[in-house]
């Protein structure tokens, strides 16, 4: 039976619960006063300073999704643009993830790294290897990692993947530091997530693949993966072991599309309804050609209009929540997203383990092919030319703004206030040390519009005088 408060997967990702949904959807889909009134609610409303949104429920968003009504879908593309701009504003957040391992005892079908792939390079980093990366990404501007390896007790247990995270965090290489890791590991206990949350990481980001039970372990036939429960209870215990920031996310492509956008919402409902808060991040990965993987032999394949409508319905049933698009995806489709709602964008990335310190992007070890193949300074050009602030802000991090205490940040609109001026100055942070005369002279003239926009005469001032300092070449700042 369906209960968003029960600790069991098969009640809080429930399937008829799910069925139901999408029956009633199907059978409302034309309602258009119905629907109209969903649009409504899910509005931004300001009270004095503060703007709030009601976000919808699995049952309103499913019917916003079986709606193909266009003059209905402009009003979503619409409403998904406002609500981008009341709690993001222009800002987005850059990040690159770091492959440490390839080795796996898993089966998972769409995976090469799958244990039966027998001529895929297996290649763990040493902890020289994991350094050498880390300055690869630090000469290149980032601050932000996730980190990525295959499920291995043997070959990567969690000493491994602590012992890599303590690496990380210790490297200062002329001006770079990596200043949040988020993880992005196979589902594990309480304790391990417990010693993760020791380590100060980030964002504990597992994606559930499919959120359909019975394809879950067709699609995982082998190995630790296989149990439907463990995985999808995985954020429970990720909050139990003390990680406030844990990252949902949906493989699209497996499985039919409406039911994932269902699921994906159950299980945010559910983080809500149990621990207070809901998920810090949600990924929106397609399938995407690999070793030994032709997303074609995949059924449930999207389209890039029902990728954009998703990306848009996500944005208003869960307006909190930071959403993130990686180079699986072109720069085509990545600008149509950011619009949207994207709010973390990755780059510069390499899908293959100790890629970063090659010259030519490896494809011996990769896990998926990369679709934007750009460097980070072109992706923060790009951005800047969209109008957008590129961000390499971790601030809130450290501060301990994460769980609620960001949720009710953001809840009240009041996340613009205080990260606009960070933002602004990683970006220039990023501009003195690593950007190419065209993106420095862009990037200048954006900051200096931008800094005019802080309302507040002394946080503004505050803002002018770090830049400034930045241009000197102080670094003693902890965003
Ligand atoms: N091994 C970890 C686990 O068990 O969750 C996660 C790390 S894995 C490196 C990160 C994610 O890549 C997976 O969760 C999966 O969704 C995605 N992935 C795997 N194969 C892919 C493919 N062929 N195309 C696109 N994404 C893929």
């Amino acid at each position: 039976m369906y209960n968003k408060n029960s600790n069991k997967a098969e009640e809080f990702i429930n399937h008829e619960e799910i069925m139901r949904t999408l029956d009633w959807a199907e059978r409302n889909k034309n309602n258009i006063p119905l629907i109209e009134s969903i649009l409504d609610k899910a509005k931004p409303r300001k009270t004095g300073n503060e703007t709030h949104c009601s976000g919808l429920t699995h049952e309103e968003a499913s019917l916003l999704l079986a709606c193909d009504d266009e003059e209905i879908l402009k009003k979503v593309y619409a409403l998904a643009e406002e609500i981008k701009q009341a709690f993001y504003g222009d800002r987005i957040v850059i990040f690159a993830p770091l492959y440490l391992s390839n080795y796996c005892v898993n089966g998972c079908v769409y995976c090469p790294y799958h244990y039966k792939n027998k001529h895929i390079a297996r290649k763990k980093l040493t902890q020289d290897e994991v350094k050498a990366e880390v300055i690869a990404l630090q000469d290149m501007g980032h601050k932000r990692l996730a980190i990525e390896s295959g499920e291995d007790p043997v070959n990567n247990p969690i000493e491994y993947i602590l012992e890599c995270i303590k690496t990380i965090y210790s490297i200062k290489h002329k001006n770079g530091d990596i200043r949040r890791v988020n993880v992005n590991i196979a589902a594990t206990t309480v304790e391990n997530y417990k010693k993760l949350k020791d380590a100060g990481i980030g964002t504990y980001i597992l994606f559930q693949e499919t959120y359909h039970k019975d394809s879950y372990e067709k699609l995982h036939p082998t190995g630790p993966k296989h149990n439907y429960a463990y995985h999808t209870e995985a954020m429970d215990r990720a909050m139990e072991g003390g990680i406030d920031d844990v990252g949902l996310g949906v493989l699209f492509g497996l499985e039919r599309y409406k039911y994932e956008f269902a699921g994906l919402l159950m299980h945010a409902e559910h983080l809500e309804a149990v621990h207070g808060v809901g998920p810090h991040t949600i990924s929106v990965p397609r399938i995407k050609k690999a070793d030994d993987i032709d997303p074609s032999a995949f059924d449930n394949g999207i389209s890039d209009e029902i990728f954009a409508k998703l990306v848009a319905l996500i944005r208003i049933a869960v307006p909190y929540t930071g959403m993130i698009i990686s180079t699986r995806e072109s720069k085509e489709v990545r600008e149509k997203l950011l619009r949207l709602g994207v709010s973390q964008v990755s780059g510069a990335s390499r899908t293959s383990v100790g890629g970063y310190t090659e010259e030519e992007r490896p494809t011996d070890t990769e896990q998926f092919d990369v679709s934007d193949q750009r460097t980070l300074d072109e992706v923060v050009k790009w951005l800047i030319e969209l109008g957008y602030i590129p961000s390499f802000c971790t601030a809130c991090y450290r501060a301990g703004r994460t769980g609620d205490r960001f949720m009710s940040l953001c809840k009240s609109g009041q996340i613009q206030n205080c990260c606009h001026p960070n933002a602004l100055m990683t970006l220039k942070e990023f501009l003195e040390d690593y950007a190419t005369s065209d993106t420095k002279s862009l990037g200048n003239s954006l900051i200096e519009k931008e800094l005019e926009k802080i309302p507040n005469e002394k946080t503004r001032q505050i803002a002018k005088d770090n830049i400034k300092k930045i241009a000197d070449g102080v670094r003693d700042f902890r965003f």
